[in-house]
């Protein structure tokens, strides 16, 4: 389903509305056919391939959503961030970034690595933790690019914009001539923003998320949920997007009030609710954003921590 196109610029919404692990891809017909992030959904994507050969696929970044159909594409060059192209040639570098490593270990990625390798492993309850697509999707990258290149396909040209935060290497897409930037995960959805793997930060999330307003972008395009907002819509709900990142840390230091661990804190679940946390990704990322939540705290002087627990001033 295409609900807008700006010129050459087509958005191709994602199955169940761009929920993840589902995303909103971008398909632009010019001299260069170009898909970025092809995570709008399988039947979708075979669609688009029957209908025009595809020469290249960008990745805003490594994630799964935005990823994982990388692999339909296998007649067109691979594109991704500089910072993150070590993902398609190692799968360690994906561990490494996400949280494996840091939450659970050599074994566990070594482990990790071997189920994505067979198709047969069983699903993750509520993550794509098992999905095969990561061995399929990340096996090969044709080109990297950076923050400030211009890609040109022809008549359509888009800026790189480095945006970490999110991950280290995430970018948006900034197309000067359309006036639209397409900012995939800062999604303004209800849930908030996202920084959960070992590469996120907090504060440069809010940084990079506010770099977006002083483009002079019209329409901005979400790659979940929202789908494109024009400027007067985006600006305000940015704000409210972001003051999430303030109830976290209230909902968080109501929890340190007795002094606790990063481990006992994410059990509270103040991320993502407990029944999720049977999930060893969906630990994992809320183990992470609860920590950077505490160094935040301890940072800006309303927690102290005392050796592995933190407690409210
Ligand atoms: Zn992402």
């Amino acid at each position: 389903m295409i609900i807008m196109n700006f010129e050459r610029i087509k958005l191709i919404v994602g199955d169940n509305g761009s929920r993840f692990p589902y995303c909103t891809t971008l398909f632009i017909e010019d001299d260069v056919t170009v898909v970025v992030d092809p995570g709008a959904g399988e039947r979708q994507m075979r669609a688009l391939k029957q209908n025009s050969p595809v020469d290249v696929v960008i990745n805003t970044h490594y994630h799964f959503d935005h990823i994982y159909l990388n692999y339909l594409f296998d007649e067109a060059e691979i594109w991704i961030n500089t910072e993150e192209a070590n993902c398609f040639r190692d799968k360690w570098e994906i561990a490494r970034r996400l949280g494996m490593y840091e939450v659970y270990g050599p074994a566990w990625v070594e482990q990790w690595i071997e189920r994505v390798a067979d198709p047969r492993t069983p699903l993750s309850p509520y993550s794509p933790m098992n999905r095969h697509e990561w061995w399929l999707s990340t096996s090969r990258v044709d080109r990297e690019y950076g923050p400030g290149e211009v890609l040109d396909f022809g008549r359509t040209r888009a800026e790189v914009i480095g945006a970490p935060g999110h991950t280290r290497g995430f970018c948006y897409l900034y197309f000067p001539e359309q006036g639209v930037v397409y900012a995939p995960d800062v999604d303004l959805t209800p849930f908030g923003p996202w920084y959960g793997g070992s590469d996120g930060s907090i504060d440069l999330f809010l940084a990079s998320a506010r770099r977006l307003i002083d483009l002079e972008a019209r329409h901005f395009i979400t790659g979940h949920e929202k789908g494109v907002l024009t400027r007067e819509e985006f600006v305000p709900r940015l704000e409210k997007y972001l003051d999430v990142i303030d109830q976290r840390d209230e909902r968080i230091l109501q929890m340190i009030r007795e002094p606790a661990t990063v481990e006992q804190v994410t059990r509270e679940g103040p991320i993502y609710g407990k029944k999720y946390l049977v999930d060893p990704w969906i630990y994992m990322w809320a183990y992470l954003m609860v920590e950077k939540h505490l160094e935040r705290l301890v940072m800006t002087g309303r927690a102290m921590k005392a050796g592995d627990k933190y407690i409210a001033k």
